[in-house]
């Protein structure tokens, strides 16, 4: 532990080569082979193993590497993105089709995979759920009971978009049913959660301060505001075009600033995802559950024991600066940041990023799983 102390004060001074060499050394004064590995990563997505949906970076090889010859996993890693919109059952089917290995639900670490947390809460209350994809199959399958999409919701209230008649694109289509309308639009929500980016920001605007404002029934009077639960709050990603793109933190700030200007008080709201340091708390505790199995299976420690693996050292290959590198260096030890130049960041050889200085600076994320394996004396090419 001190000698990853040191080396994290010293890293930002040296050179990747001279990192490999002291990293190499570490591991050759604590490896002690009848004990488990002591590491395990976390790869962000969007930037760093996909863009769209084209894998990058060399990511399905770096992936691989994670397996044995047979395809059962021998390092323990999750994905810990802050995209979303679908269930993590499909995302990790999706993902195991792209990347070409086979990934399991319990790998994938969306931004609203928290809000299961807030099920006992709101298990038959009526609750709203926004975005893209399918916010409201997501929240059913967390469990809770009695969740309406947006897109469904503002359909049982007649005229609350204006603009709905200039909207050129398609409307998902649910059946308006009388009985359905009357028990929705006389019952008040108890909460509103962004799970996924907004498609149509200015319906989902309008929608959210109606329900907002006036205790959870639009057109009513002014009422407490409900809680609202954003899945993350990243102002911008890197997705297929070249440069970055908005995201809910983005859409966050213009609901916040129509709020509060149209209403007394200000909006109140909580963000889950990456940064919060809940979020890299949860992939710490599933990385634990993943290394207890592997190790389990390989019984290289026995049943009893598995529960109180720690970590030494859990890395953070990440795009974004400001929000995987800032975030994992907030969750402090074990976690190690390392910036790949396949998103956000796009500086060249020799620089960092000032503001959160990352521990190491890759070009892609084969490299940097090439670094951590080397220097966790895991190479087996
Ligand atoms: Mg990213």
């Amino acid at each position: 532990m001190i000698h990853l102390q040191l080396l994290r004060k010293s890293s930002q001074t040296r050179s990747r080569k001279q990192l490999s060499q002291l990293f190499s050394t570490i591991s050759q004064i604590s490896s002690q082979p009848s004990k488990p590995p002591s590491f395990g990563i976390a790869f962000d997505i969007d930037g760093v193993v996909l863009r769209g949906n084209t894998p990058i970076g060399g990511a399905s090889r770096a992936l691989r590497r994670l397996y044995d010859g047979s395809g059962v996993l021998k390092v323990p890693f999750v994905f810990l993105t802050n995209g979303g919109g679908i269930r993590e059952s499909k995302r990790a089917a999706e993902l195991s089709e792209l990347l070409g290995v086979k990934i399991s639900p319990s790998q994938v670490l969306q931004g609203h995979s928290p809000f299961k947390q807030l099920v006992n809460r709101f298990e038959n209350e009526l609750i709203v759920a926004v975005g893209k994809g399918e916010p409201a199959v997501v929240m059913s399958e967390y469990g809770f009971k009695n969740v309406i999409s947006i897109d469904e919701y503002a359909l049982y209230f007649d005229n609350i978009d204006p603009l709905a008649p200039y909207k050129k694109w398609g409307t998902i289509d649910f059946a308006v049913e009388r009985t359905r309308k009357c028990s929705i639009n006389s019952k008040r929500v108890q909460a509103a959660f962004i799970v996924s980016d907004s498609v149509d920001w200015s319906r989902d605007i309008q929608v959210l301060c109606d329900t907002l404002r006036t205790g959870g029934l639009p057109a009513s009077e002014e009422g407490p505001q409900p809680p609202l639960y954003f899945a993350h709050d990243d102002l911008k990603y890197q997705g297929a075009f070249p440069s970055e793109r908005l995201g809910m933190g983005a859409f966050r700030i213009a609901l916040e600033s129509v709020f509060n200007s149209i209403h007394a008080e200000a909006l109140k709201y909580t963000y889950f995802g990456k940064l919060n340091p809940v979020a890299f708390k949860n992939a710490e505790v599933v990385l634990k559950q993943q290394a207890s199995f592997i190790y389990r299976e390989l019984n290289i420690v026995n049943h009893a024991n598995s529960g109180s693996h720690d970590f030494q050292t859990l890395y953070m290959i990440g795009d974004n600066p400001a929000v995987d590198i800032k975030g994992a260096r907030q969750a402090r030890n074990p976690w190690f940041p390392i910036l790949t130049r396949t998103g956000v960041f796009k500086g060249d050889h020799h620089s960092n990023y000032p503001e959160f200085p990352a521990n190491m600076v890759v070009d892609t994320v084969e490299e940097a799983v090439d670094f951590i394996l080397r220097n966790e004396h895991q190479i087996t090419d």
